[in-house]
């Protein structure tokens, strides 16, 4: 690795430098996936540190990986030779207007410290499952979280960002400054500059009712019918990820409908969560009252293995597609698939308003297959079979859940409209694609 001399950062830069030498650098290193080894990460303890590492990897012909979190599926927030812009020290979350519930968030704060922070004032945001994810990843691909169906996407309630673009200029923007960036860094991930803070419409939270409801594998077709057609009929307040598991840490294959039901009126959510409790036989109920902010969870990936992952939308939920699910999952071995129901508020919003595109879709399906660390691509393939049986009945895939970047899948994430509209804003905002350790959008020509 080619060491670069970092005597004119130092200079200017006031954040923590970690080098291949410090101790500090191996934890560095490291992503949610694997790690990686870059020649220099920088922690910015503000915007404007930000703006000197970026015109420090430029001087220095550096590759740029971007970090808020750390749990990029593809393990973009690491590189070998190159520069790690870590944003972890910006993590701030403040409730800057109390009228309107606008909090400020640094991009680097966990979705765990946003929750818990939230609560104390009695508000939250619909960020995703788990704790440890970042605020900047997230919400720069849209953000599906337990409350989706009740407040749409992450993005759907932000109302301005705080980014560092590629020739070093701090912008604010919201719908009406730098419309054309606002739009793009909803949907169009780390592409257009380095986020260092949001600003979103919080919606007042207070307790919840959570929790799985474990079904015996008996039927999974008419489960997975029942469960459609209870969450056709269900509150939007009701948001339920099912997830069709293998055998799995010495468990027989399930199904779980994992529930969020956001409002604490027992009434309400047991008719809402009610008809879960008949579709199959349950074998255990979990779902509790609780505070939103311990809905999320800390994840515990299997160790020794990689996970495949991909996903993709579908419009309606249709019996064919659950028979072809049914018949392919669920198995002793396979993978496990993730029916995340998205009906509701992010529907309502039209499709061109963000660079998020896939505004009509019923059900996101994801689907993670573990393969050997060092698994050959023939086994690969064949772990992806199940998945080629259901894949053509999406339409469109959600760009955050990905564990490869090729084109397909950012033809997938991006309808070409949007895929043209990026391209443009690109052009204007980073016209020498020194963002491009991300789904990547070249400049238009
Ligand atoms: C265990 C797990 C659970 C998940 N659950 C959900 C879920 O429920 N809902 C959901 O929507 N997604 C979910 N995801 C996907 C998640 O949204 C993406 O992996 C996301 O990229 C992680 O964000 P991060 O900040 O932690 O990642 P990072 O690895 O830090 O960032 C990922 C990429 O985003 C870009 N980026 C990050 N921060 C910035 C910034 N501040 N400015 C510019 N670019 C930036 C960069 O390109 C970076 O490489 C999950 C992922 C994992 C691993």
């Amino acid at each position: 690795m080619k060491p670069v001399n970092i005597d004119t950062l130092k200079q200017n830069f006031f954040g923590t430098i970690i080098m291949p030498n410090d101790d500090a650098y191996e934890q560095a290193r490291k992503s949610y996936v694997g790690s990686g080894s870059p020649a220099i990460v920088v922690r910015p303890n503000t915007a404007g540190d930000v703006v000197v590492a970026i015109q420090f990897a430029q001087s220095n012909s550096l590759v740029i990986s971007i970090r808020s979190g750390g749990h990029s599926v593809a393990g973009f927030c690491t590189n070998n030779g190159g520069i790690i812009i870590d944003l972890s020290v910006i993590n701030s979350v403040e409730l800057i207007d109390k009228q309107n519930n606008i909090v400020r968030i640094g991009t680097g704060a966990t979705w765990k410290k946003v929750a818990g922070t939230l609560q104390e004032f009695g508000l939250a945001l619909s960020s995703g499952d788990s704790t440890s994810v970042g605020v900047g990843g997230l919400a720069l691909g849209g953000g599906i979280g337990w409350m989706v169906r009740k407040y749409g996407l992450t993005i759907d309630s932000l109302k301005a960002a705080e980014t560092v673009t590629a020739d070093g200029k701090i912008l604010r923007t919201t719908a009406t400054e730098y419309p054309d960036l606002f739009w793009a860094i909803r949907g169009g991930g780390g592409n257009f500059g380095v986020v260092t803070h949001f600003e979103f419409a919080a919606k007042p939270v207070g307790k919840v009712f959570s929790g799985m409801i474990i079904y015996a594998m008996e039927n999974l077709s008419a489960l997975l019918k029942g469960w459609r057609d209870a969450m056709r009929a269900s509150s939007e307040d009701l948001t339920v990820m099912f997830l069709v598991m293998p055998s799995f840490f010495g468990n027989p294959p399930s199904a779980i409908a994992w529930c969020c039901y956001a409002g604490d009126d027992e009434t309400a959510a047991m008719k809402a969560i009610g008809p879960l409790l008949k579709i199959g036989t349950v074998v255990q109920n979990m779902v509790v009252k609780k505070n939103y902010a311990d809905v999320l969870e800390e994840p515990h990936p299997p160790e020794g293995v990689k996970a495949i992952v991909t996903n993709g939308f579908v419009e309606q939920l249709s019996d064919e597609l659950i028979d072809a699910i049914a018949s392919t999952h669920g198995k002793e071995v396979g993978p496990v698939l993730q029916l995340r129901y998205v009906k509701g508020a992010m529907n309502r919003i039209d499709s061109g308003s963000t660079a998020f595109a896939h505004r009509g879709s019923e059900t996101m399906l994801v689907s993670a297959s573990f393969v050997p660390l060092e698994a050959t691509k023939t086994e690969i393939d064949q772990a992806m079979i199940p998945w080629k049986t259901i894949s053509p009945f999406t339409k469109g895939a959600y760009v955050n859940f990905f564990s490869s970047a090729n084109k397909e899948d950012v033809a997938a994430a991006y309808p070409q409209e949007t895929y043209n509209r990026l391209a443009a804003v690109k052009k204007i905002y980073d016209p020498k694609n020194i963002f491009n350790q991300n789904y990547n959008i070249p400049p238009a020509d």
